[in-house]
């Protein structure tokens, strides 16, 4: 199917800058040049009359199976339930205008493909299969009085794996299903029921030899860590991105920026947590942590980006707290500027999803990921908040899924 979408005003994700009206054509789901070449036969012209056309958002930060915010309690669902719950999630989130999104734990490739083929509608997820955690650490779901063995088939986020050799295997079995990518549980967290936000997780040679396994498979690890010395263990170990990262400092920044590795801060779900996580199941133990963590992301995440921090757009909503999803962009809007905050959802993404060229920005040969809005979205972020009243175009692999124009 060749679709030419015209009068579109094209939005620079690099430049950030706005293009003059220019048409765009799409040729099997991918972005052609318009302007060279013979044109194949067009099956649908789409007029945009000036609105402006950017490459879908990308969140590098969600759990499309967290459809409840009492993560122990997934475990005990059955797996075919929670594929129905997260259908709804990943709906959701497409016709937020992400057309591409990374699940940090929890989604597999039975889900992946059944939005690949169609039998349900969403996002392109890379995934990370379960996160691996240490026995007692963010992924380890038990209770103190529960002693249940580990198990891979359940429907919870995470997989228990201690010393080099289980760690090593883990990750190649989540690999071996897979995954895009390895998700390790470095530090504490908020949402696990024994471990402490300042502990930190894993032995360097566990979290080195994760990263020895995906940099195997050309892909790479990422870590979930608050604190500073969290963080710093698994950037020295090879990490590529750390998640959250609320309670970092000028040494991990440095890190940071030496190796090249990515922020992906998530404070949207520490705000509504903070707000609405008891009411939405979050027991309240665990909600308290949340405290510890939200305030304290506000100073970090502005003095990380002003150091010049690779940071990713990134949310972690859990259950009914999706709905928050957009949210991210007001909050980060106190230290990014409209076309940073865009970048960071955009071609900042693509550079940590290793899809340079294929997702996030407009170009030649790119994936037809494709989204319009009415209004211009580098004058006011808040067009991308109201998706119902402004976003009038959704195309994922040049196919489309929203049509308001
Ligand atoms: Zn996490
Ligand atoms: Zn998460």
């Amino acid at each position: 199917m060749n679709i030419l979408i015209r009068n579109a005003r094209v939005i620079d994700t690099r430049a950030g800058k706005v293009n003059e009206p220019q048409d765009v054509l799409i040729v099997n789901g991918h972005i052609a040049d318009a302007d060279h070449g013979t044109t194949p036969d067009i099956d649908r012209e789409i007029d945009l009359g000036g609105k402006y056309l950017m490459p879908g958002l990308c969140d590098a930060h969600v759990h499309v199976c967290a459809a409840t915010a009492n993560l122990p309690d997934l475990v005990r669902w059955s797996p075919m339930y929670v594929a129905a719950r997260a259908s709804e999630i990943m709906s959701e989130i497409l016709m937020r205008g992400f057309t591409t999104v990374r699940d940090c734990a929890g989604a597999d490739f039975g889900l992946v493909r059944s939005v690949e083929e169609g039998y349900l509608v969403g996002p392109r997820i890379l995934f990370a299969g379960k996160a691996i955690s240490q026995t007692g650490g963010h992924g380890d779901m038990r209770s103190p009085g529960e002693n249940w063995d580990d198990c891979t088939c359940c429907a919870g986020l995470g997989r228990i794996a201690d010393g080099v050799a289980e760690v090593r295997k883990a990750c190649r079995d989540e690999l071996r299903k897979g995954a895009h990518f390895i998700k390790v549980m470095a530090a504490g967290g908020v949402s696990s029921p024994t471990d402490h936000i300042s502990s930190t997780q894993f032995a360097l040679d566990e979290m080195t030899a994760a990263a020895e396994e995906a940099a195997a498979q050309n892909t790479y690890v990422a870590a979930h860590a608050y604190t500073a010395r969290g963080a710093n263990r698994a950037l020295e170990c090879g990490i590529r991105s750390i998640e959250h990262g609320n309670l970092i400092d000028d040494s991990t920044f440095d890190l940071l920026l030496a190796k090249n590795a990515f922020l992906v801060p998530t404070m949207s779900t520490h705000e509504v947590l903070a707000e609405q996580g008891v009411e939405n199941g979050m027991p309240k133990d665990m909600c308290d942590k949340v405290f510890e963590v939200a305030e304290a992301g506000h100073r970090t995440h502005a003095a990380a980006h002003a150091r010049g921090v690779n940071m990713v757009f990134g949310t972690d909503l859990l259950g009914p707290m999706h709905q928050h999803q957009l949210r991210e962009f007001k909050i980060r809007s106190a230290f990014q500027t409209p076309a940073e905050l865009i970048r960071s959802a955009t071609i900042k993404a693509a550079e940590l999803f290793q899809m340079e060229g294929e997702i996030g920005e407009i170009i030649d040969g790119a994936r037809a990921d494709l989204i319009a809005y009415d209004r211009n979205p580098l004058e006011d972020i808040s067009v991308l908040q109201a998706p119902e009243q402004h976003l009038k175009l959704i195309m994922k692999d040049g196919r489309i899924y929203k049509d308001a124009l």
